[in-house]
């Protein structure tokens, strides 16, 4: 069985990191798929998605302040961006964190571990976002 869904956030901030775990358990456990597989995908260039802790949220503050120490808004290591919209910190951001994750489902749970998170990574908000559930499964 496949089974394909989509849903949208709104990011408030230019950058943060929003715990969207609940969202995708939701879909999982209304597709009663007992084992497969839940591939996420955002199609989005400036944004990314990751697994991380969710128990301390200084994690993900250290997360969004660290990169933008490698990777300010107006560039940095004597390099100035070419990309005219001023924004190519965020792309390069989106390409580091990646686009998609696959994550397993055992016995109709995703088997995220006790302390992972899925987080949509903004990176040049606000925006509408949108995100794809494709599970795969039995
Ligand atoms: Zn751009």
């Amino acid at each position: 069985m496949l089974i394909f869904k989509e849903f949208n956030i709104r990011t408030p901030e230019r950058e943060i990191l929003i715990d969207i775990s609940n969202e995708v358990s939701k879909i999982v456990r209304s597709a009663n798929i007992s084992n497969g597989i839940c591939h996420i995908f955002i199609p989005h260039t400036t944004a990314g998605i990751t697994i991380n802790e969710n128990a301390d949220p200084s994690v993900t503050k250290d997360i969004i302040t660290y990169l933008n120490k490698l990777i300010p808004q107006g560039g940095s290591l004597g390099y100035r961006f070419r990309h005219g919209e001023g924004n190519s910190d965020a792309h390069i951001k989106s390409s580091l964190v990646g686009t998609s994750l696959s994550i397993f489902i055992h016995e109709k749970r995703l088997m995220l571990g006790t302390w992972q998170g899925i987080y949509f990574s903004e990176f040049d908000g606000p925006r509408n976002r949108k995100v794809y559930v494709q599970i795969q499964g039995e």
